[in-house]
């Protein structure tokens, strides 16, 4: 029989979520982990507070820990990174904006003053529903009472060819800092050989006309005339086309259409030119085919045209809806298992109107608050409430002075007075002071100097370009 003081029962939390398999790495080894964390996984059930695992630290799983902070419960959160990101502001790491660290934050560091809350970096592999437990790839398994699944969603290639081996999507900050090198790598190889200019060495296509593609194309466009300008004299940057591509027949699609106009016209005035209604047949090294639109020779496109659920879902052998996402019921618990819920990117939770919502903070968000709810109704045996989300507009900005923005109410702004709502927003959306700190800073920088201080690209130029089969090494 165990002891029951704090010391033990410490003891054996620390045991159950963070034993780490035997150092040989032997299947033996790893074998005997399992049993081991098995073992005690079963006997401090009998022991331990009512566990809550979130499978995420993104959006929905942090808001969900943060929203279980005064419940009696263990709160157990997993990711496969030790950071949060704050995928909003990527765009603006990806274009010289901003650093990386300012748009990530060490999980365990927003966490350390939650005392029912512990951070596990692991990633998870499946889930066994019968015996409730989660597998980390590390072979630790953590048991729950109550699971929440928030993992995310990955870039879509929609099945288009070369998308996997020659685009850059925008889903990490790793993705982010490497469309920056790229970029960086590709003006420097120019300024070296202006001739190969004319081959697409600076031409660059983004693919997708949501929020996040007309955000990166307008940051580019400002990155090239305002600041790159200065940085290479020798050599004349207007001959870098910016081209965003769009499937349909606006950009921002999910807005109202006179701001899809002004967006439009916002990004043409920075130069950037917009194809609408022409889906992409090709990504090739060395140009992207879009079909009867011609080809446009280009070393750089970067995919922005869509999300599927993190590859974890697939794995989990749920029940899936649209776009390949878990369906969830009106409480988002998942069917026939009502102590497993799945939230944000990854779930198909619907408005009351019965549409899907969309793949956005806020629906992660609300949905983690509300599962919560759900928690607490469970724990004391009463009935959980249904998810009701409620829609708080949108925004997305053009560059500088320039944003489109939805409000509730059927209220809408542009220009000056939308880009500055959006900056208020992301502000206060930004998780810890020193991010927001950094990245006032930095903006006020930036919007007073016409300056970017974000231009180191790591590795040799030259390296860079190699590695993507640019450059042959001598
Ligand atoms: C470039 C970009 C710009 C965006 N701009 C906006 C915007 O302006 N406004 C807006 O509302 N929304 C925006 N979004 C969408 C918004 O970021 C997402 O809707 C939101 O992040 C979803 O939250 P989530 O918790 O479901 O997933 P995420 O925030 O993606 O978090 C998922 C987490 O799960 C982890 N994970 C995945 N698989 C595993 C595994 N097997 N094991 C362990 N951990 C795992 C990941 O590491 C990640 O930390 C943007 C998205 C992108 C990519």
């Amino acid at each position: 029989m165990f002891p029951c003081g704090w010391r033990s029962r410490w003891a054996l939390k620390r045991l159950t979520v963070s034993v780490e398999p035997n150092s040989s790495k032997s299947a033996d080894g790893l074998e005997r982990h399992v049993v081991c964390s098995e073992l005690v996984n079963r006997i401090t059930k009998l022991q331990r507070r009512h566990r809550v695992v979130i499978v995420g630290a993104g959006f929905g799983g942090l808001a969900a820990a943060k929203a279980l902070r005064s419940l009696a419960v263990e709160v157990v959160l997993v990711d496969e990174r030790n950071h949060h990101t704050f995928q909003p502001l990527l765009y603006q790491v990806a274009t010289a904006g901003l650093d990386a660290d300012d748009v990530t934050y060490a999980t365990r560091g927003i966490f350390h003053r939650q005392r029912n809350a512990t951070v596990v970096i692991g990633s998870v592999t499946g889930v066994d529903f019968d015996e409730r437990l989660v597998d980390l790839d590390d072979g630790r398994r953590l048991a729950y009472d109550h699971l929440i699944l928030a993992p995310g969603a990955v870039t879509h290639t929609f099945g288009v060819p070369g998308v996997a081996e020659h685009a850059f999507g925008l889903k990490s900050v790793r993705d982010a800092v490497e469309i920056r090198s790229h970029v960086l790598a590709c003006v420097e190889r120019a300024d070296g050989d202006p001739l190969r200019i004319e081959d697409g060495l600076l031409n660059i296509v983004v693919v997708g006309g949501g929020p996040t593609g007309v955000e990166l194309a307008g940051g580019l466009a400002e990155l090239f005339s305002r600041v790159l300008r200065r940085d290479f004299p020798g050599i004349d940057l207007r001959q870098a086309r910016i081209v965003l591509v769009e499937a349909t027949d606006r950009v921002l699609r999910t807005f109202d259409p006179k701001l899809s106009r002004r967006a439009t016209r916002s990004l043409e005035r920075l130069g950037v030119e917009v194809v609408l209604g022409t889906a992409v047949r090709e990504v090739a090294a060395h140009h992207i085919d879009l079909g009867d639109a011609g080809r446009i020779p280009c070393r750089t496109t970067i995919w922005a045209a869509g999300v599927t659920p993190a590859p974890l879902v697939e794995r989990l052998g749920l029940e899936r809806g649209p776009g390949g996402r878990i369906v969830v019921g009106p409480d988002l618990t998942v069917p026939g298992r009502s102590e497993v819920f799945a939230i944000g990117d990854a779930a198909a939770s619907l408005a009351a109107d019965g549409a899907v919502l969309p793949q956005v903070a806020p629906v992660a968000i609300q949905g983690a608050r509300h599962v919560a709810a759900v928690v607490e109704a469970h724990l004391r045996a009463e009935a959980p409430p249904p998810f009701r989300y409620v829609d708080k507009g949108s925004m997305a900005t053009i560059g500088r002075l320039s944003a489109v923005a939805e409000l509730p109410g059927g209220r809408r702004l542009s220009g000056p007075p939308g880009w500055i709502a959006w900056l208020a927003l992301h502000l206060v959306m930004l998780v810890g002071f020193r991010n927001r700190l950094n990245v006032l800073t930095n903006w006020a920088w930036n919007y007073l100097t016409y300056d970017r201080a974000s231009r180191i690209v790591i590795d040799p130029p030259g390296e860079v370009l190699r590695n993507r089969g640019e450059e042959r090494r001598r």
